[in-house]
């Protein structure tokens, strides 16, 4: 098959990772018989440098014609970089938020895996992790507190700040199977937070999603209030494979998982919607500190596209493979600086992602 892919390198880093991914996706093609057709897109500082602005109509309508994207990072030095002297809605950041709205992406997966070879960088007790673990976080992305009416107003001479928390079904019914459809590619369990002994969106959460795993009769589905989930997380991340939860105990929720992996440059994510089409990213920066220096860690990216060939184009052995070379490799003793260790072999991006090619 042939897959139209839109690639944004971006900024800092972004380069640097997001050509070790698609060094790996060569390999995958060349192995498994696909093509990928590339288009470079610019978002970001490099959008601000060449068009004003961190993300054009034009690039988004591009992104919208492909198949799916990849995405390294964006964004400078905060606070140092000229971009950071424009209005927040010109800076570089403000392209992501206007890709994932233009393009209806309302699912977030964050897998939070911690490889049994670098345990040594969790910060949890060894008989916790011991053996490692690979669960995600699916989080609804476009609903709730975040995107209800606000205002802040004065009454008796007292201020009063408001948020409100909103979900109508369909909005948890879609958000539902993209978690129940990612379980029947994993371990086939699904744990759903939520607050149901106080809210009310949280019992409707409850309610539909109840309802949605009637059509998954092979899913377990179990219901986790978010504070338990919290410290279920610390105490035994093992038990996990999807939690399925609204847009910000989802936000707090994939933060805390990705804290208890300790290496942020193994952590990937998707951005999905009602198509096909998604948007995968590493969860990591732009890490203007280490760009141009071969020392950045492209593996979150690698494993990004890994996702990518999972989920929008549904090839599973393929995905496997990317997958299992990651894991083959970091067995082999190779090591990116972030995730050093005694005994172990340094190399640099460019060595890492030939690596890992090499192992497909
Ligand atoms: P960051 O994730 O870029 O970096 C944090 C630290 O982790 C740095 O020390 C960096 O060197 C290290 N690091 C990150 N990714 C790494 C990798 N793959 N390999 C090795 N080390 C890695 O976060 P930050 O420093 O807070 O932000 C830098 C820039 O990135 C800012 O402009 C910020 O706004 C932007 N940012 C972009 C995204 C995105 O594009 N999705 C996400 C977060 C931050």
């Amino acid at each position: 098959m042939n897959y139209k892919v839109a690639v944004i390198p971006g900024d800092g880093i972004g380069p640097e990772i997001v050509r070790e991914a698609r060094k790996i996706l060569g390999k995958v093609g060349e192995r498994y018989g696909h093509t990928f057709e590339y288009q470079e897109l610019l978002m970001g500082g490099c959008s601000i440098d060449e068009y004003g602005e961190p993300l054009t109509d034009e690039t988004l309508e591009a992104a919208r014609a492909s198949d799916s994207v990849l995405l390294g990072a964006v964004g400078g030095v905060v606070g140092k970089s000229d971009w950071y002297k424009l209005p927040p809605d010109k800076r570089p950041e403000a392209g992501l938020l206007k890709i994932r709205k233009g393009l209806e992406l309302y699912a977030n997966i964050r897998p939070a895996i911690l490889f049994d070879e670098l345990s040594g960088a969790c910060p949890l007790k060894e008989n916790i992790v011991d053996g490692g673990f690979d669960f995600v976080v699916m989080r609804e992305l476009t609903g709730g507190l975040y995107f209800g009416e606000r205002k802040t107003v004065e009454e008796n001479g007292i201020m009063k700040a408001i948020d409100t928390l909103t979900y109508n079904e369909n909005e948890i019914r879609r958000i539902a199977k993209w978690g129940f459809d990612v379980a029947m590619k994993r371990n086939k369990r699904v744990c759903s937070v939520d607050k149901a002994n106080v809210l009310d969106s949280s019992r409707l959460w409850r309610k539909v999603v109840k309802e949605v795993s009637k059509e998954y009769p092979e899913v377990e589905l179990t219901d986790m209030l978010v504070d338990s989930c919290a410290m279920e997380l610390v105490r035994d991340p093992k038990q996990f494979d999807v939690i399925l939860t609204e847009n910000m105990f989802g936000d707090i929720l994939s933060d805390e998982a990705s804290m208890v992996t300790g290496s942020i440059g193994m952590l990937s994510s998707a951005s999905l919607g009602a198509t096909k089409l998604g948007l995968y990213e590493p969860s990591h920066g732009s890490a203007p500190d280490i760009a141009g220096q071969d020392k950045a860690n492209p593996i979150a990216t690698i494993l990004s596209a890994a996702m990518m060939l999972r989920y929008s184009f549904d090839l599973e052995k393929e995905a496997d493979a990317v997958d299992e070379a990651v894991k083959q490799v970091l067995k082999d003793g190779y090591r990116t600086v972030d995730i050093m260790s005694e005994g172990k072999e340094l190399v640099g991006t460019v060595k890492m992602g030939d690596l890992i090619a090499d192992r497909i």
